[in-house]
């Protein structure tokens, strides 16, 4: 299968989406320092928006008239780069819009998806100033790739995208609870491991899963972009943006499911998974976390083999009954991606295409790309190279 990579055509111009409230609050100062110098000296326009609140980007790029820019970038964490691409899919275009090559510019606590990147073009580990420094650098180089998207459904009928990660106990449990420690940084995920070691919980649920070995291939339902009519109206920041017509705030958008892409590996949650899913027989987990790159933050190789496109999410559970001593020794290996080396018998791994996870009860939150989820019945499989990202 050919790799598909593209090369922004030059001049280009790049929307920049900041959220000044991320990581350590130091976007802006970042921007202005040392994006900004490196895109002038690349001779690539920008329009920079400001974000004022949660969801602002979501709903910009969700109306916004998307022909005026060649890519979209976030300088914040994953988090931003979350509300962009459900913003994207929920277009009536969708199909258009989640071609647009996406750039992460990290700026947040959480950068796993700006760590991975970094990782695949074979660069060192690097943090902070230097992770952003390369990473504004793919920009100015302009080559993007194909990435691989899961989509999320849960009982309550939500339906979500995600590009980075999916989870339930002891680490969604770390990201929620270190969001108080934001401040410090990528260390935030350090603290708060050490004080939820503390308050071990277990979690209790059913797990299945379709193994990618025992999978077929998946296929794409075709929809149909439409053209729609822009008008003008300001963005946060005083730069004009081209949005289009939407409803009031708060009204939910109008239903397109028919045109989403299918997800032709999953049934209704009231029927049991296929034949041929695994379904795990034990049912007390301390944690539960797919991840589709290969890092979870700077300092945390997770799926040290995984791609930006291997049409996988690479699935670890812990089963209950592991000691703290264990679970500190498998925190402090994943720094390097050695943690599977330590042969853990809690630890499973396994590559997968889709999963379902069933809570006995809705403890704790569950966290699809850092950001936080109710509780609930979940279920989601890999589209293939669904989006492009820039990368090295
Ligand atoms: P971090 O990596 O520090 O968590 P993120 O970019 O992931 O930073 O953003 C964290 C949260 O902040 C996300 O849920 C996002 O929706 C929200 N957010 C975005 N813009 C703003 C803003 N202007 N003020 C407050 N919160 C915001
Ligand atoms: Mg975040």
């Amino acid at each position: 299968e050919g790799v598909t990579w593209g090369l922004l055509s030059r001049p280009y111009h790049v929307l920049v989406l900041l959220n000044p409230q991320s990581g350590t609050g130091q976007a802006l100062q970042l921007f202005r320092s040392l994006v900004q110098p490196m895109l002038v000296e690349a001779d690539v326009a920008f329009t920079l928006c400001v974000t004022e609140r949660p969801n602002h980007a979501r709903e910009l790029v969700r109306a916004a008239d998307l022909s005026r820019w060649d890519a979209v970038a976030v300088l914040a964490g994953d988090g931003l780069l979350y509300e962009v691409v459900n913003g994207l899919m929920e277009r009536q275009d969708w199909q258009a819009a989640i071609k647009k090559p996406l750039c992460t510019l990290p700026g947040g606590s959480g950068n796993a998806l700006a760590a991975s990147i970094n990782h695949y073009a074979g660069n060192t580990r690097a943090s902070k100033e230097e992770l952003l420094t390369n990473c504004t650098y793919f920009l100015c180089k302009g080559l993007h790739a194909p990435m691989d998207l899961v989509s999320l459904s849960t009982a309550s009928g939500k339906r979500l995208y995600s590009f980075l990660s999916f989870g339930w106990g002891f680490i969604s449990d770390v990201d929620i609870a270190s969001e108080k420690y934001r401040q410090l940084g990528n260390a935030r995920f350090t603290v708060g491991t050490i004080q939820q070691l503390a308050g071990l919980k277990v979690y209790k649920g059913r797990l299945s899963y379709l193994p990618v070995e025992t999978s077929s291939s998946v296929s794409s339902a075709p929809g149909s972009p439409s053209e729609q009519n822009s008008h003008h109206v300001p963005c946060s920041n005083g730069h004009p943006l081209h949005i289009l017509p939407q409803p009031a705030p708060g009204v939910p958008r109008p239903p397109h499911e028919g045109s989403w892409p299918e997800d032709s590996l999953l049934v209704p949650f009231d029927q049991p998974v296929p034949k041929h899913w695994t379904v795990v027989p034990e049912e007390e987990f301390i944690s539960i976390f797919a991840i589709y790159q290969s890092h979870l933050g700077a300092d945390f190789t997770m799926a040290p083999t995984a791609k930006l496109h291997d049409g996988s999410m690479h699935l670890f559970f812990l089963k209950a009954g592991v000691s703290r001593l264990g679970l500190l020794k498998l925190f402090l290996a994943m720094e390097k991606g050695t943690h599977l080396d330590l042969n853990c018998p809690h630890l499973h791994y396994v590559p997968v295409r889709a999963f379902r996870l069933e809570p006995f009860a809705s403890t704790g939150l569950m966290t699809v790309d850092g950001e936080p989820l109710a509780c609930e019945p979940v279920q989601g499989q890999v589209h293939d190279q669904l989006c492009r990202i820039i990368s090295g």
